[in-house]
């Protein structure tokens, strides 16, 4: 089949990892931030990261996708359209307005809190994560942990890249991560 450049249906490693920028020191000393907006910028590039996020999940029944704030939102909306899915937005401590369900996790130094709306998940309701970063997997375990809370069962994990030497990957052995780069 001939390659489409602008409707790729596979990621191509390449050329996503071409458009993500390190940018040294950023938010604190000592982070390397993987910045994803020359990626956002480029529409092959982000053709190519949906499909490759959606591609291992379209025949799992996923009836929500769950984007955490902020990244996992700009790519779990277009996942959703692909799989025929809804968007249920998990976010930080305090940002939803109506009744939530929680999961606090362990950070660096002290604790922080995502949320979703207590009823965006009904019992049974089949959802894929997506984020942009899986790092040390504090946040993803955090995500699966609150799904199951609110009685969704986790069918997969998606992201665009891992860092593998965070070992975010060990804290999620029983969602199985799928990444479309590991770095
Ligand atoms: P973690 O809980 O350590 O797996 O961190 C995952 C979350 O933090 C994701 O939502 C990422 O967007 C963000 N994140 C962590 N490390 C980085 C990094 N080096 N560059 C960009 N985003 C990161």
């Amino acid at each position: 089949m001939a390659h489409d450049d602008t409707h790729a249906d596979t990621a191509a490693p390449d050329l996503l990892l071409g458009r993500i920028r390190d940018i040294p020191d950023f938010p604190r000393p000592g982070i390397l931030f993987k910045d994803i907006t020359p990626l956002l910028n480029d529409r092959t590039a982000l053709a190519a990261t949906v499909a490759g996020l959606a591609a291992p999940f379209r025949d799992a029944g996923v009836d929500h996708v769950v984007g955490l704030e902020a990244r996992g939102f700009i790519f779990g909306a277009p996942v959703a359209l692909e799989l025929g899915a809804g968007f249920v937005p998990a976010r930080k401590a305090g940002k939803l307005p109506a009744s939530v369900i929680d999961q606090p996790y362990d950070l660096e130094y002290g604790t922080a809190t995502v949320e979703i709306h207590a009823d965006a998940i009904t019992e049974g309701s089949r959802v894929l994560i997506v984020d942009d970063v899986l790092a040390t997997g504090g946040t993803g375990r955090a995500a699966v942990d609150l799904v199951r809370k609110a009685g969704g069962t986790v069918v997969g994990f998606s992201v665009l890249m891992e860092l593998t030497a965070l070992h975010g990957r060990e804290k999620l052995s029983d969602v199985e991560p799928h990444a479309l780069l590991s770095v």
